[in-house]
């Protein structure tokens, strides 16, 4: 069972507020690190084991050098999620880049920075030679289209945009390795927030097949396979974390008779998780603005949708907790809601919470991944602050709120 407890008081908060104004997000700096070690030991048997934190969760350079310090390398997908890893001096091979669409400055950048490049398309292969031509290494994005379920956040692999199709996978390694290509690697990605453990051994299951079917057909040798993200998290009190040392033991069972045992070792394995690596150990904190009593009871908020989009845009739960009110008795049913003038800006909808009053601090749990990064200026709203709770208790601003200049930036008056 997961506790749903910040690892701060609401003295400590208040104090914070003084410096930094609500909204913000808070990310804790202790737990970030003991759980990117823990990654990382449950599966140290596979030699060269990777993770590649997914940037897009996340894109903040102090929180990627502290995973970068933990042994992590970088999942970029665009320009500025490459120069981010440039700048935090995690570059070559410690960077997948798997993109999709990809205009061609990019993959220049990639190979400029010694990315491992991740194909999203057979066609790519023209695209990239010609614009940047072939890196050393190579790797595909395998969709298995209907051999695999999905969920509700990624889809059907079926029906979604990304990746080869299987038979394109044998023409695509085929291709390349006519091309004088010697390094290969297969990525996939088919879930998202997924906590069924058993998912993640099926992908493996799923990759390593393909490449000892591929590496039998053509002759070729796979360096790494990559199951991709999408390991969940317990957004609810009560659900549990996902199991990854059933995980690993599951992927290690696979390697011995299906990897070892058929003569492609050693293969390293990699995953690019951004939710589990940061997502439970960040938080929104917001102050209690309005309370409005009309066919239901409202708690408006200095936070909205623009901080955090996962309520709005799929019904997500976020728990929240009541600072100072942690013990109380949840006897009232609220909607939580910011100041979007659209009706789905909702943190919370018919939720138990203890009576609230104006200026109480809310803590919005589990937004250290895709809370922040996903924010948006719609409706002139700003994004705000992310803080950063040091392993030593002080806190330091890691990215500074957004103000009415930053909105005003891009626009010219003179031509008006
Ligand atoms: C979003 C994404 C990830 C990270 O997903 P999480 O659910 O945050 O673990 C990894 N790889 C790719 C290709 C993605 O698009």
């Amino acid at each position: 069972m997961t506790q749903k407890t910040p690892p701060f008081t609401k003295a400590q908060i208040e104090k914070i507020i003084k410096d930094y104004p609500t909204p913000f997000h808070i990310y804790d700096e202790k737990s970030t690190r003991a759980n990117a070690k823990k990654l990382l030991k449950t599966f140290s048997w596979n030699k060269g084991f990777g993770e590649f934190f997914a940037v897009k969760a996340c894109p903040n350079p102090y929180i990627l050098k502290i995973l970068g310090e933990s042994g992590f390398g970088l999942d970029c997908s665009s320009l500025p999620e490459l120069m981010l890893a440039q700048k935090v001096g995690i570059v070559g091979e410690k960077i997948m880049f798997s993109s999709n669409e990809t205009p061609a400055a990019e993959y220049k950048k990639a190979k400029e920075l010694g990315a491992i490049i991740n194909l999203d398309d057979i066609s790519h292969i023209e695209f990239l030679e010609k614009h940047a031509g072939l890196p050393q290494i190579i790797c595909f994005r395998y969709n298995p289209g209907p051999l695999r379920k999905g969920n509700v956040i990624i889809g059907k692999p079926e029906e979604a945009k990304y990746g080869l199709t299987r038979e394109q996978m044998f023409e695509a390694y085929k291709k390349v390795s006519d091309k004088g290509i010697k390094r290969f690697g297969m990525h996939t990605m088919v879930a998202s927030n997924e906590l069924n453990a058993n998912y993640f051994i099926e992908t493996a299951k799923m990759l390593i097949d393909l490449a000892y079917e591929i590496s039998q057909k053509l002759g070729i040798k796979f360096e790494f396979i990559n199951i991709g993200g999408g390991v969940g998290i317990p957004y609810r009190p009560g659900q549990k974390p996902v199991d990854l040392g059933f995980i690993s033991r599951g992927v290690k069972k696979l390697y011995e008779t299906k990897v070892a045992g058929r003569g492609m070792a050693p293969l390293k394995i990699f995953m690019e998780n951004g939710r589990m690596i940061t997502g439970p150990y960040g938080y929104l904190v917001t102050t209690v603005l309005h309370k409005k009593d009309i066919y239901k009871k409202y708690i408006g908020v200095d936070a909205c949708m623009a901080n955090l989009m996962r309520p709005g845009m799929y019904g997500a739960y976020h728990h929240i907790t009541v600072l100072g009110k942690e013990k109380s008795r949840k006897s009232r049913t609220y909607d939580v809601v910011g100041s979007l003038c659209e009706n789905n800006d909702k943190f919370a909808v018919d939720r138990s919470l203890p009576k609230i009053e104006i200026g109480d601090i809310l803590v919005i749990h589990d937004t250290g991944a895709h809370g922040h990064a996903m924010g948006f200026n719609y409706n002139g709203k700003l994004r705000s602050a992310e803080l950063l709770l040091k392993a030593n208790g002080k806190v330091e601003e890691i990215r500074r709120a957004e103000t009415v200049k930053d909105y005003f930036a891009t626009l010219d008056f003179s031509n008006l």
